[in-house]
């Protein structure tokens, strides 16, 4: 092929492209904003693709936020959005949870590494768990700690599941705690498990970060549930039935959304260079992951 489509000023192609979709994956960060700064004609894009009678579903891997505390920041930020639309890897994970592994008592709490997005998720599904934003585990570990996971009196006996999100409070009691679950036998799932997140022009550790001490203590890995796993395009696909090739992923990382998009076998992708991947890393021979067409900004697409 002749690689990817360059659409930046170019009305025609865009239109086009446009039209060979019903269905636009939007990743969030890095296409529609970066952290709290939406992107320039945001909303002006948002509102022609919706009046072309486009289906727009938000994909995000970032598990710290639901989809009802995304839809609010889509309001804030001006881009009329509905609960319904947002799909992140909370609700990716909750989902697979309550649906497809489907646990029963007395055998089915899970043990949380993670914020208040993933408790929200697991809630609304109705799967209890524990750990979370629990306070008290963020203390540090004590001489007698050692003794109780080890005796198991620290430890509920009903966890099931380990699930890993980005914990912006991780402390050794958290890890030994899910090390002492995964032990005894508990699946191990994270909501994603992205190297690193992008804010403030530079890079921090991603949610793979959060997960990492359990992956190096316990030699497991976990079942990923968000992008690029295709346990999330399953998910997705569960609540919105769409063809997969009237359907375009956009996003802004190579590693995540376009490969998720490629592996998904949707008609196409489309990369926005306004996030983590620049187009060196796609243009030219050899490259691993190549997207179908990329745009400077997603504003563009107004033509
Ligand atoms: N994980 C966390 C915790 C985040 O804050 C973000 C971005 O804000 C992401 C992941 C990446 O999200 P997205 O998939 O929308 O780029
Ligand atoms: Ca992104």
């Amino acid at each position: 092929s002749s690689g990817p489509q360059y659409l930046t000023g170019d009305k025609t192609a865009i239109d086009a492209f446009i039209a060979k979709f019903d269905v636009f994956l939007f990743d969030c960060d890095g296409v529609l904003w970066s952290g709290d700064h939406p992107f320039p004609l945001i909303p002006e894009t948002i509102a022609h693709l919706r009046a072309l009678s486009k289906r727009l579903i938000f994909v995000t891997n970032n598990s710290t936020k639901s989809r009802a505390d995304y839809a609010k920041k889509f309001h804030a930020l001006g881009i009329p959005c509905s609960e319904e639309e947002v799909f992140g890897s909370s609700y990716s994970a909750a989902v697979y949870i309550a649906r497809i592994m489907r646990l029963e008592p007395p055998k089915n709490r899970v043990y949380v590494l993670g914020e208040s997005g993933v408790e929200q998720e697991l809630a609304a599904e109705g799967v209890p768990f524990c750990g979370g934003t629990d306070p008290l585990l963020r203390r540090e570990m004590l001489p007698e700690d050692f003794k109780r996971i080890a005796d198991g009196s620290l430890l509920d006996d009903d966890v099931a599941i380990v699930l890993t999100g980005l914990d912006y409070h991780p402390s050794y009691l958290k890890y030994a705690l899910g090390m002492a679950y995964l032990r005894r036998g508990a699946h191990f799932l994270a909501t994603n498990t992205d190297s690193t997140l992008p804010s403030a022009g530079t890079l921090f550790p991603g949610a793979g970060a959060t997960s990492a001490p359990l992956v190096t203590a316990s030699g497991k890995q976990p079942l990923a549930l968000g992008k690029p796993g295709q346990a999330m395009m399953e998910a997705i696909e569960g609540k919105f039935a769409f063809e997969r090739g009237r359907a375009c992923m956009v996003g802004d990382r190579l590693d995540t959304d376009i490969r998720f998009g490629i592996e998904g076998g949707l008609g196409g992708t489309l990369c926005v260079l306004t996030g983590v991947s620049k187009k060196e890393e796609f243009l030219g021979k050899g490259k691993a992951v190549v997207p179908s067409a990329y745009v400077d900004s997603l504003g563009d697409l107004l033509g």
